[in-house]
């Protein structure tokens, strides 16, 4: 795989896929982590007189949307870079080309939300259509860059069709390569006991993931939307809690493996239980299994987190993704925030700790402490895939 860090390119125009998929509240990014993470590629591709068309993707539209338009993000930009930023609204089409063409060295043009077409998505029966939206992305670029890990484990137009129209011009950004470095550290070298945390409101999608850790590591760690699941299936009430009926299966599925590959799968015994997501509400803690119907679980609770820090302590490699809790508000932050002090003290004692996920790093960064970690990773899902599979399928594009 050819790395932007080996590279000498110069005057070229560059397309370069990267994640700024941030979490935005009243119309404000809250954490700008993402954007922050690209800068060192596209301020050197600028340094070394190179034009660049950033193309991402934000939140998950159906169709075109005000909310999801990445215009708040065109404007962030504006103020960070001390080069020339233009927007374009249209993603592929007669519009955006002449901005392309008229792009000079040194200048960057970001694309709508990549999103908004519906051929990003890629079909089946309808590899034609997807190909030749790609190379309406492609036309007039002389290089490819892969900045976003964080969705280098999903296949779609831009992030694995893309890289085969730009066959020895595609490369690896600084980010891209760092995340790989060391979640190969990790990977390879896993000191034990190893420990995965997860947690987060993905479960369908995480829950598969589960299934593949337990292969590698001793522990898992249960919390967030996801552990209602396993309580469900268990026979626990949990209330108007959120998780996935159709996924039970999954859950039971995940014990019995878990019971074959002799790693222990370790659920919350309590919670904060409230009648209303909102900040002023009584709470109780609640057993986690006696939830009561008017009620959910929203955060862990005392006894949980007691019981994870033991765990955590004695833990020599760690892997954490997904909040325990509505950490958005503070009275449902508290898990979270105890499960990153026990993470920071193990690794205070010296175990390899790596967190990843957007909301994880998010949470992380609202509680503005001095926690210690070995690394943090863009990636949720796709740092959970990295530790299963041999390649991600965007990684492995790029590097045919
Ligand atoms: P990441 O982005 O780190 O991969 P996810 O996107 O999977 O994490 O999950 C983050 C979301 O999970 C947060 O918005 C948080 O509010 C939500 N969440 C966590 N615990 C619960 C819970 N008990 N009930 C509802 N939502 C939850
Ligand atoms: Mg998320």
């Amino acid at each position: 795989m050819k790395l932007l860090s080996n590279s000498k390119i110069k005057n070229s125009k560059v397309l370069m896929r990267v994640d700024f998929n941030v979490p935005i509240k009243n119309g404000n990014i809250t954490d700008a982590t993402r954007i922050l993470n690209a800068l060192p590629s596209i301020q050197y591709l600028l340094k070394n007189n190179n034009a660049i068309v950033l193309i991402s993707h934000l939140g998950r539209p159906k169709r075109k949307s005000k909310k999801e338009s990445l215009f708040i993000v065109y404007k962030y930009l504006v103020k960070l870079l001390e080069f020339p930023v233009f927007f374009s609204e249209q993603i592929i089409g007669d519009e955006v080309d002449k901005k392309k063409e008229n792009l000079k060295l040194g200048e960057v043009l970001l694309i709508e939300n990549i999103r908004f077409e519906n051929k990003e998505k890629l079909e089946n029966n309808n590899f034609e259509k997807n190909i030749f939206f790609a190379k309406q992305l492609a036309n007039q670029m002389d290089f490819f860059v892969n900045e976003a890990f964080a969705c280098s484990h999903r296949e779609s137009s831009s992030m694995t069709l893309l890289p085969m129209l730009f066959s020895k011009k595609k490369l690896a950004g600084f980010l891209l390569e760092k995340e790989i470095k060391y979640l190969n550290k990790a990977k390879h070298n896993s000191l034990k006991p190893f420990t995965a945390i997860i947690g987060g409101s993905k479960i369908s999608t995480k829950i598969k993931l589960i299934k593949k850790l337990l292969i590698i590591c001793d522990n898992i760690i249960l919390g967030g939307a996801m552990a209602h699941t396993f309580i469900v299936f268990l026979k626990g009430k949990v209330g108007s809690s959120l998780f996935e009926e159709d996924q039970l299966l999954e859950a039971a599925n995940i014990l019995k493996e878990a019971k074959k590959y002799n790693c222990k799968i370790h659920l919350p015994i309590d919670c904060v239980s409230t009648q209303k997501i909102s900040n002023n509400q009584i709470i109780q803690f609640r057993k986690i299994n006696k939830v009561p119907n008017n009620e959910m679980s929203v955060d862990i609770g005392p006894d949980s987190l007691n019981l994870f820090h033991k765990i955590i302590i004695e833990s020599k490699t760690i892997l954490w993704n997904g909040p325990m809790g509505i950490f958005e508000l503070s009275a449902f932050s508290n898990g979270t925030r105890m499960i990153a002090n026990s993470i920071s003290k193990a690794t205070e004692l010296g175990s390899y700790s790596i967190i990843g996920g957007g909301d994880s790093i998010a949470a992380i960064n609202s509680f503005n402490e001095n926690f210690k970690f070995s690394y943090l990773s863009t990636g949720g899902g796709a740092m959970l895939e990295f530790f299963k599979k041999d390649n991600l399928p965007a990684i492995s594009a790029l590097a045919e």
